[in-house]
């Protein structure tokens, strides 16, 4: 239960590149909190420097989460004020701070979100891909197998996909993007965004292994890929349908008529259709 005096743990997103891009109500509240929880104090430093915030500090990452929570729901609990802020974007969003308002929800603790940037939710604004449903994947693992078993796990994933990545492995995971999710799939690299060098490049995900593969220079810098989901008609019909259809309209028609009508159907390519029957018929 949440004592009298418990103070309000505010959870601040900070910008993501673009200093400008902090809220009014990020700036009032760093200046108002007894202590700043920063994910790296001394990341966190420039920042609150350029906006004149002085702030007793204390770091809380993902190795000393656990231990760090208990110390700050004993501020919390005392009555201080606690602002949570990573190094970039919204705390909790692939950065620390789940344990921390895990365990000060379940303790009854004031928890006030101050919203702002997340890479994440900025790219997607900008990719146009499909937004009314999307999933957030965050970092796939480093290790390519791995990487490749999770990605097929979304094999019949619908809506649209965002990861965020490493400079260093764009390439390999756009090339193993192209193999689970085929060639023509549509996807968007979004790089450095709020940021100088900001780029936004959407094509089918062939295309841009090719166009990062030629550019080791455009592999730098923060990276989201988002990749569109799978055509939920267009999957159930290829999976199920085509030779099921195909195998009705060989009985009543012509070889060629067959696969035409099948195809219309279907939406399978035409030429599938025309080999599938040959085959039948052979
Ligand atoms: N909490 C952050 C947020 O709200 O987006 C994300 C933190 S996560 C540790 C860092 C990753 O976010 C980067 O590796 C990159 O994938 C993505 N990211 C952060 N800033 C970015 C930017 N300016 N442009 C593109 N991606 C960015």
């Amino acid at each position: 239960m949440q004592s009298e005096k418990a103070g309000t743990l505010y959870v601040v997103a900070t910008p993501i590149g673009n200093l400008d891009d902090i809220t009014l109500r990020a700036i009032e509240t760093l200046k108002k909190v007894d202590r700043i929880a920063a994910e790296d104090t001394r990341h966190a430093a420039p920042l609150l420097k350029h906006f004149s915030i002085e702030k007793p500090m204390l770091s809380i990452h993902d190795f000393n989460e656990r231990e760090r929570l208990a110390i700050i729901l004993e501020y919390l609990h005392e009555g201080e004020s606690v602002a949570l802020i990573s190094d970039a974007g919204t705390p909790l969003i692939s950065d620390p701070g789940f344990h921390l308002v895990r365990y000060a929800r379940a303790e009854g603790i004031n928890i006030v979100p101050i919203p702002g940037p997340c890479a994440a939710i900025a790219a997607l604004s900008v990719a146009g891909l499909p937004t009314d449903k999307f999933t957030f994947e965050g970092f796939l693992p480093a290790k390519s197998e791995a990487r490749k078993n999770r990605l097929e796990l979304l094999l019949h994933e619908s809506r649209t996909m965002i990861f965020y990545e490493a400079p260093h492995r764009l390439v390999s995971s756009l090339q193993t993007m192209r193999e689970v999710f085929g060639d023509m799939r549509n996807a968007v690299v979004a790089r450095e965004l709020t940021k100088l060098y900001e780029s936004v490049l959407a094509m089918p995900l062939s295309k841009l292994v090719a166009r990062y593969e030629e550019k080791p220079n455009e592999q730098r810098g923060e990276i989201v890929i988002l990749v569109e989901g799978i055509d939920e008609e267009e999957s159930e019909t290829k999976e199920v349908m085509p030779e099921k259809v195909l195998d009705i309209l060989l009985s009543e028609l012509p070889l060629k008529q067959a696969a035409a009508l099948a195809s219309k159907i279907t939406g399978e390519r035409k030429n599938v259709l025309y080999e599938m029957a040959l085959t039948k018929k052979k």
